[in-house]
This record gives structure tokens, C-alpha cells and sequence, in this order.
């Protein structure tokens, strides 16, 4: 295994897909470069580069990222799930794409990748539409004032709030609260 190649597996580069295969010795399992499950040990992974050279070598194709299925994403779209939910159950906390990356196990700037070809939006977008939905439904259903709306879902100043607030929505939470008050 080269220093390419390894540096490939721990980035989980896609561009490397198809150029080699790489198999655990200790689970005797063989996985495209991409692979979204947990990283091996240096020590414990043989490149080959072909998937039949792995095959012939007493390897299975791995049950996560599929090398015997050139057109597979499933794995791809399981991570970008996997990230929804935990930022659908945490978008009041302060977003980490570190953090994320970490629980899920993937290289940060690729989970940022497969996440907005699969989504459309990066993480930290998704993370601020989960809040300002949240916010909207406070500012139609409660008296609640905007500075604790802001603080509810997460934001840290009510400026930076009604800055995002104002990006995704086009006008002031003010503005909204007061558009769903005469619409009812
Ligand atoms: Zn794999």
C-alpha cells in the first residue's frame, strides 16, 4: 500500500473509486476507497488493484460500500441520511461538521461532498433551515419575543438570527410574525 493510496482511504476519496480495492485483513472484507465504514489500521489493509485480484485472494466484497457493484450509492446516501437525522435531532446546538464526522466515522470534507450532492444543501445549511423552520413555527404559535425565539433554536445573537432568518425566508422574523397574524 502506498502512501497515496492509504491517504485515499483515510480521506474516503471517491476519485479513487475503481483505480484500486483495498482489503482488512482482520475482517477479511475488500472496500472501494470511499468506503464509509469504520477505517481499518494502516497495518491491517492490502491494496489490490483489481477487485478480482482481492476476490482471489480469499476477500468478500464489503456489505457497505459494494466494489463488486460499480453503480452502488447506497452507502452514499445511507451517510447522507445518517447526517439528517443527527442534525434534525441537534440543529439547537451549535453545528459541528467536525463533530458529525466524527460520529459517523468519515473524513469531514467528504461527508460535506457526498452530503450536498445528496441532499443539494451543505450540512450547515440543512442545520440552519432545520432552526429557522422551528423558528417559524414559534413566531405563527407563540407570543414568544424574537430575542427568545433566537436563543430557542439555537442561534447565539438575535443579529445573526435575523441575518439567516432573513436570508432563507426574505424578510425580518418581525416581518413573518406579522404576515401570519393578519393571514388568520
Ligand atoms: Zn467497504
Amino acid at each position: 500500500m502506498t502512501e497515496e493510496q492509504w491517504r485515499a482511504i483515510e480521506l474516503n476519496d471517491a476519485s479513487y473509486d475503481g483505480l484500486f480495492y483495498y482489503g482488512v485483513k482482520t475482517t477479511r472484507n475488500v472496500c472501494r476507497p470511499s468506503c464509509p465504514a469504520r477505517r481499518c489500521r494502516r497495518d491491517h489493509a492490502i491494496a489490490f488493484d483489481t477487485l478480482e485480484e482481492a476476490l482471489s485472494a480469499g476477500y468478500r466484497p464489503c456489505s457497505r460500500c459494494r466494489p463488486d457493484r460499480p453503480d452502488w450509492r447506497g452507502a452514499r446516501a445511507e451517510l447522507a441520511e445518517n447526517a439528517k437525522k443527527w442534525i434534525d435531532e441537534r440543529y439547537t446546538e451549535k453545528f459541528s461538521l467536525q463533530r458529525l464526522a466524527q460520529h459517523l466515522f468519515v473524513n469531514a470534507s467528504y461527508l460535506n461532498r457526498v452530503f450536498h450532492e445528496s441532499v443539494g444543501v451543505t450540512p450547515l445549511a440543512y442545520h440552519n433551515a432545520a432552526r429557522i423552520r422551528e423558528a417559524c413555527r414559534l413566531l405563527r404559535e407563540s407570543d414568544l419575543p424574537i430575542t427568545q425565539i433566537s436563543w430557542k433554536t439555537g442561534f447565539s445573537t438575535t443579529s445573526h438570527f435575523s441575518k439567516v432568518f432573513h436570508k432563507l425566508r426574505g424578510m425580518t422574523p418581525t416581518e413573518y410574525r406579522k404576515q401570519a397574524n393578519t393571514g388568520k
